[in-house]
Order: C-alpha cells, then structure tokens, then sequence
C-alpha cells in the first residue's frame, strides 16, 4: 500500500512568509490527486515537502505508512518528473533509463528487461541509442517518465512535467499519461496551474490559494458544487459569471434580482437563502447554463457587446443594465452581430450563492 498522508503539514519561509498553511490531505494508494492553483499558491512546495526537497516547518507526511519527515529524497521510494525533464545530456536514452537501476547495482540482465518492458509502454524502442538533444520535447519527456517507470516507486511526483509542450503536444501527452495510469498505476501527485489538465487527469483535484486547500474532490464535484467563489471562479472555462443580486421573497417564491434580471432561487437553495432575503449575496451562473434563445420567460435581457466565433460555438460577451454576463455554446451559424439585443435565459437550478464577504459557498 502507497498511501501518501499529509498531516498539519506547514512551510514557512524565514519568519515573514508562510507558503503552506495547515494541509491535511490523504492520497489513496494508486489514485491520482492534482494540485492546482495559481502561481506561488504554494501547490510546488507541498511536491517538494513530499519529495523531501524541502524541509517541512511543522506537521507529518508518511508515505506508504512510514513517517518521511527526516528521510533524505532518495530513501523516500518516490520518482519526481520536473518541467525540465533533468535528463543526463551526455548519456543514452538507454542510459538515462538504466541510471537510476545502476546506481542501486540491479543486475544488467534486469535492467534490460525492464527498460525493454517501459520502452513498449512509451514507443520508445527506436529511440535508445540517441542522446536527449536528438530527441523532440514530448520524446524527452517520455523518456523521463520512463525513468521513473523502471524505478517501480511507490510514488511518482509530477511537477508541471507539460509546460513546457506546446499546446498540441500537451494535449497528447495528456492522454498519454491517461493511458500510462491505467497501465502502470501508481500512487501519483501531480501539480499544475492549468485547471483543464487538473480536471482531465485527477482522479481527485485538490484546489490551493494562498498556502491553503480551498476544496478537494473529483473533477466532477469541485465543478458542480465549489465550496467558495475562488474555486467556481478558477475551475471551468470560460469563467463562471458572478453578479451581486438581492434576494426577495415574492408571493412566497424566492427570487433573485439584480438590475436587468430577475430569476426564481433553484428549490433546493431555498432555505439556504432564507435567511438571506431582502440581503445582498453573490450569485454564480456558468455561461453554458445561460442561452439566448426567445423564451415565455426570460429572465432579462441585453446587448452583444463581444462576438467570439471559436467555429464549434459562438462565446459572447452581454452587456446587461451596468454589468456583463459570459454566455457560451451559442450556435455558430447564428447571425449574430455587435450591438444586437438577446434575451437571457438562465437554467436556474444550476445556479451558486457565495456569501458576500467570506466569498463561501451559502449552505
Ligand atoms: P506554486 O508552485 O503554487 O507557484 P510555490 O510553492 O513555488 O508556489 O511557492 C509558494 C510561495 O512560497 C510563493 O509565494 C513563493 O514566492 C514562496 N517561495 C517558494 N520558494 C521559496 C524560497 N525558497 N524562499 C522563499 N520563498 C519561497
């Protein structure tokens, strides 16, 4: 069992910084945990905690059911993949495979039937006898990843290991690693700031700011449910709409308005938002539950103020009274243009309420 524990584990750098605040998370044996959040979040320095590259300031972190604290990288069994791929540029392919096998002395024989086993997994037989220089960006990184492969860890650590791919490459690479994990599964955690690759490769993402977890959960539940507006906000493109609204009870139906727009509060966020009414709050809309179409009902309307033909939809930009709204998978044969005015309909049971000042989600 590979499971990575991580008790009131907290960084500080020198006295004024604190870069870690209290983490406590568990990643189950073989499962796949995505740290993402914004630059200096604090998501490469809890890797480097895991990795033993950096001394922790205070809590626990075990790893297969061994306290690590003290443990030096190299006793900790885990296998990292940096953004540079930290390859040996004067050796082999076959070489950087077999470096880390050689330094523990595995018999040659060994070494080679598990560098021929990786190299079928990554396409890399073609490849051994090249240096890393005559290799592409995305060869390098396979080879780097089946460095870590051959070693057998009980953990591999990624560390932004597709920033440096460009677009195309990083999306292939994406679905490598997906079909990598399925045939080496292996406790893994994996950071990012791109919240597209947290939500296709974690089993779980666990979403940081300033040092601290905001929210931990799968793709699916950090998406649908976000414990605050930093995560609705940062999860799902484009952005989630926010828009201060007031709520008011009308004829014993809840309702929440803001200038220009008017909808029912969904049934199941009714008694949340009772204590709420004839009080400001921060509403959540993502701008695929919001649709132009001519309705009975709408719940406002505006003007286009921004056209953005992506060809398999249209993303627009709705000036309502003194505020905008993102509205996306707009049909891109409409005939659409600048200025025009469009009606909003909102699915209303998909809709987030955020508590003014501490930004939470009100439940
Ligand atoms: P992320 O990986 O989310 O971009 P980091 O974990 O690298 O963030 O950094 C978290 C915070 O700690 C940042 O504010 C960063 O400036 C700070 N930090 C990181 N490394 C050091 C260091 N060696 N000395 C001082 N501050 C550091």
């Amino acid at each position: 069992m590979s499971e990575i524990v991580l008790s009131q584990v907290n960084k500080h750098y020198g006295t004024a910084h604190h870069a870690v605040k209290d983490v406590d998370l568990t990643i189950a044996d073989k499962e796949f945990v995505v740290l993402v959040g914004p630059s200096g979040c604090g998501k490469s320095t809890t890797l480097r905690m895991i990795a033993g590259l950096e001394d922790i300031s205070s809590g626990e972190i075990r790893i297969g059911g061994r306290v690590v604290n003290d443990l030096p990288p190299r006793d900790r069994d885990i296998a990292m993949v940096f953004q540079n791929y930290a390859l040996y540029l004067h050796m082999t392919v076959y070489d950087n495979l077999a470096f880390g096998l050689r330094n523990k002395k595995v018999p040659e024989a060994e070494i080679k039937k598990s560098i021929d086993q990786v190299a079928g997994i990554l396409g890399l037989g073609e490849m051994m006898q090249r240096r890393p220089r005559q290799l592409s960006g995305g060869q390098q990184q396979r080879v780097a990843l089946g460095r870590c492969i051959v070693r057998n860890p009980q953990a591999f650590l990624f560390d932004e290991p597709l920033s440096n791919l460009d677009a195309k490459l990083r999306t292939q690479m994406r679905l490598e690693l997906k079909r990598l994990r399925t045939q080496v599964p292996t406790t893994s955690v994996f950071v990012t700031h791109d919240q597209v690759e947290a939500m296709t490769l974690g089993d779980r993402v666990v979403v940081m700011k300033d040092g601290c977890i905001q929210q931990c959960g799968t793709p699916l539940e950090v998406y649908t449910e976000p414990a605050n507006k930093f995560v609705a906000g940062f999860i799902g493109a484009p952005a989630m709409n926010f828009v201060e609204v007031e709520i008011r009870a009308e004829d014993g139906v809840l309702m929440a308005h803001a200038p220009g727009l008017r909808l029912r509060v969904p049934e199941r966020c009714r008694q949340t938002l009772a204590p709420w009414v004839d009080r400001r709050v921060t509403m959540g809309i993502r701008p695929e539950h919001v649709s132009i179409k001519p309705s009975d009902d709408p719940a406002g309307s505006g003007h286009v103020e921004v056209i953005e033909q992506l060809g398999s939809e249209i993303l627009l930009q709705v000036r309502v009274e003194g505020w905008s709204l993102t509205v996306s998978r707009v049909d891109p044969q409409g005939h659409l243009q600048t200025g025009d005015a469009v009606s909003l309909s909102i699915v209303s049971d998909q809709l987030s309420f955020f508590h003014p000042e501490t930004e939470w989600l009100i439940k």
